[in-house]
Parts: structure tokens; C-alpha cells; sequence
């Protein structure tokens, strides 16, 4: 794939906004559910960001309103300062975007598809060279002239990245590029991505951590449809390298060995392990950020007679911090539709007392905002 680095399409014409997607207090919701709650993101020029979030988070939903093509409940999306909801024309101009499914008609070849793509976007450059470029970029050349039906899921998602190429937009908004592929075009299409990146904005979401540990330099990490991160890459990295987690192989008693650790000072999480070593067990020791808890693990070994055998770091990769990231979004979650329900129970008196109607609204009101919550946690 280092043909990609070398194929490049021209730096697009732009505009002089430091900010090319602005999307202020964004809310969606579906009924009584919030698909995205109260989201909001800049992203500025040239900039390779990745919205990562599980499955249901949220992702597509902004997406969907951030390009224009569903309404929002409340809130604001501007591209390149246009606002997509005032001036969607001028707003989509600006962007090349690859839905979830790819609008792709399964009927046209992939040249007459990419030829009715170019229409269709009212396109200016030079038809065959721009073309060419795309073909050469995407790979896409040797199946041009196929039916889409007939195409691969992997030349599927070409074809579709290749129509969102088409007139050289300024920002590449890409949902989940590298679904259903398998690992040579995951590959293909990241490395693609990369080679867009230097000179376009790019917005990627996807639900794999190692996916934009690769190509993006910013990750903003959405959950149950809100943001519960937004951090440069090194700074998700050094989240990782804080949080320290050993494999210790210890001989004693283990349901003794368990409790002894886990009531130690600095040690946050003590799991057993399948692995043994001679007589000892094998334990995952997870310290709290910022504590090294080795010494005292040793010295409190020692003094039950438990002889430490082994003591390896693990490390910690993206995937743990995002599930650590979520984790952590939702215990605070929990805890503050706990404090709410204990305020409710604390109210619950004087609302017997009072009558009817104000009560009722009351609680009304604080149960309907924590419900939503309580049953995706639930899922
Ligand atoms: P993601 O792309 O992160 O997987 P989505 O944005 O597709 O998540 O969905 C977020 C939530 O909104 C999900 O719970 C999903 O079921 C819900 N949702 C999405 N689109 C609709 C819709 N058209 N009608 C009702 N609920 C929807
Ligand atoms: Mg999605």
C-alpha cells in the first residue's frame, strides 16, 4: 500500500475557518430515548479524529445530523461555519461522507456509479483525471467496469469511500470504514485513510480502540450518547501507561492470598488467574493511578510467608482504557441516579403530605429524567 502514500488527491480549496465541524450542545432523540445527549465537539482543520464509542452509543446519530441528513432535537452542527440545518447545500458541499451503508445503487457499474456521483455533486475538475485519481486512490480501477451487486463487501466499501471522494471535498466523514472487512482490507482501507488525512479533515468513527490508536491524532470517545473523553492520542496513552497491572505468582493459601490483597492500600482490583507455576497461583494485581505497589506487595508477601515467584507488568492496551473510560462514565452515572433516588425517598414524606398534584409532577420529573438511563444499563 505505499502506492497510496504516493497517489494523493490535490489539497482541496478552502475555506479561512480555523473550525471546520462545530457542533454545539447536539441532542436526538427518538421518542423518549436520547440517541445523543448534549454533545458537543470542534474539530479543526486538517485534523484526523476518530469518535469511537460501542455499539449503540450514539455515533451514527451524529454523524446523520453533523452531515446534514437527519434533523437534530436541539442543538447545532456548523460546516466551515454554515449551518446545516440554515444552509445545507453549502454544508454538504464541503463534506465526502460514507454512511454506515453505503448509498450504493447495486445496478451501475462502479464507473457508471462514480460517474452519476460526479454529476450528482455538480463536480468541477477535469472529469477523467479527478476520476482516475479516485481509482488510483481507492484501488477501485481494476472492478470498474463490474456491477456494484457483484462486487466484494471489501470493493463494496471502496466504491463507497471512492463516491465520497468525488469532487475533492475538504472533510472526509467516514462511518465505521472497516466494518465486515477482513484484516487485508482493514489494513488497506486504514492505510487509505492515513494517506487522505495529510491533506483533509477526517472524521472516523468506529467501535475499535486499535483502529484510531492507528490512524487518527485526536479521539473523542462517545457513550450512551454522550462524550466521556476527548483527548489527543498521547494523552489516552499516558491514561494507559498510569495505570499499572501485574501478573504476580504467589504460593499460599489463594482464598486467604485474595483477601489479604484485596485489602491492601493502592491495590484497586485483584483477580485470580488460570495460570499456575509449580505451587503458585497466578494473580492480575491492578494498582491505583499513579501508585507502585510493588515493595509493599512484596513485603506484605513476605510476612505471611507467601513466597512472591513472579512479578510481570501487562500491558495495558487501548481496549481495557476505553472499557475502564466507559466504566468509569457509568458508575458515575449510577451513582448520581442513586443520589437522586435517594433525594426522591428523602422528598417522599413531604410529597404524601402535599397534595396531589405537585408531588406527583415532582417526582415526576426526577424519575423520568433518571428512567432512560436505568434501562440502557439494563441492556
Ligand atoms: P452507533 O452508531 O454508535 O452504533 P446509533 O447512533 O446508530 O449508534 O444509535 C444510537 C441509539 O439510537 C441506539 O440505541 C439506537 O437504537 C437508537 N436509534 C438510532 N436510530 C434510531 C431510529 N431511527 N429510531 C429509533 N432509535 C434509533
Ligand atoms: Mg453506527
Amino acid at each position: 500500500m505505499a502506492s497510496v502514500r504516493e497517489i494523493k488527491l490535490d489539497a482541496p480549496e478552502e475555506s479561512g475557518a480555523e473550525y471546520v465541524i462545530e457542533v454545539e450542545n447536539l441532542v436526538k432523540r427518538f421518542g423518549s430515548k436520547y440517541a445523543v445527549d448534549d454533545v458537543s465537539f470542534k474539530i479543526k482543520r486538517g485534523e484526523v479524529v476518530g469518535f469511537l464509542g460501542p455499539n449503540g452509543a450514539g455515533k451514527s446519530t451524529t454523524i446523520n445530523v453533523a452531515t446534514g441528513y437527519i434533523s437534530s432535537t436541539s442543538g447545532s452542527v456548523r460546516i466551515c461555519g454554515h449551518d446545516v440545518l440554515d444552509d445545507p447545500t453549502e454544508a454538504k458541499k464541503l463534506i465526502g461522507y460514507l454512511p454506515e451503508q453505503p448509498p450504493l445503487y447495486v445496478d451501475m457499474t462502479v464507473s457508471e456509479y462514480l460517474n452519476f456521483t460526479y454529476e450528482l455533486k455538480n463536480c468541477r475538475l477535469n472529469r477523467k483525471k479527478h476520476l482516475e485519481e479516485i481509482y488510483e486512490i481507492t484501488k477501485t480501477g481494476d472492478v470498474r467496469e463490474r456491477l456494484i451487486k457483484n462486487l466484494s463487501k471489501g470493493y463494496r466499501q471502496r466504491v463507497g469511500i471512492a463516491q465520497a471522494l468525488v469532487g475533492n471535498p475538504q472533510i472526509i466523514i467516514l462511518d465505521e470504514p472497516t466494518v465486515g472487512l477482513d484484516p487485508k482490507q482493514v489494513i488497506e482501507v486504514r492505510s487509505l485513510i492515513r494517506a487522505l488525512g495529510e491533506n483533509h479533515t477526517v472524521f472516523l468513527s468506529t467501535h475499535i480502540l486499535s483502529e484510531v490508536e492507528v490512524v487518527c491524532d485526536r479521539i473523542i470517545i462517545i457513550n450512551k450518547g454522550k462524550i466521556i473523553a476527548d483527548e489527543k492520542r498521547d494523552a489516552i496513552s499516558s491514561i494507559v501507561s498510569d495505570n499499572r497491572a501485574f501478573i504476580a505468582k504467589i504460593c499460599g493459601p489463594s482464598r486467604e492470598v485474595l483477601s489479604m490483597l484485596r485489602s491492601r492500600a493502592g491495590i484497586k482490583k485483584v483477580e485470580r488467574r488460570p495460570e499456575t507455576d509449580g505451587d503458585a497461583r497466578a494473580y492480575l494485581i491492578e494498582s491505583e493511578q499513579g501508585i507502585d505497589i510493588r515493595k509493599s506487595l512484596f513485603y506484605a508477601l513476605a510476612e505471611n510467608n507467601w513466597p512472591l515467584v513472579g512479578l510481570e507488568p501487562v500491558g495495558e492496551d487501548l481496549e481495557n482504557v476505553f472499557i475502564r473510560l466507559v466504566d468509569r462514565a457509568d458508575s458515575g452515572k449510577r451513582r448520581t441516579t442513586k443520589r437522586r433516588r435517594a433525594l426522591i425517598e428523602e422528598d417522599a414524606p413531604a410529597a404524601e403530605e402535599s397534595t396531589g398534584e405537585g408531588a406527583t409532577t415532582g417526582e415526576g420529573a426526577a424519575t423520568g429524567e433518571s428512567a432512560p438511563s436505568e434501562s440502557e444499563e439494563e441492556k
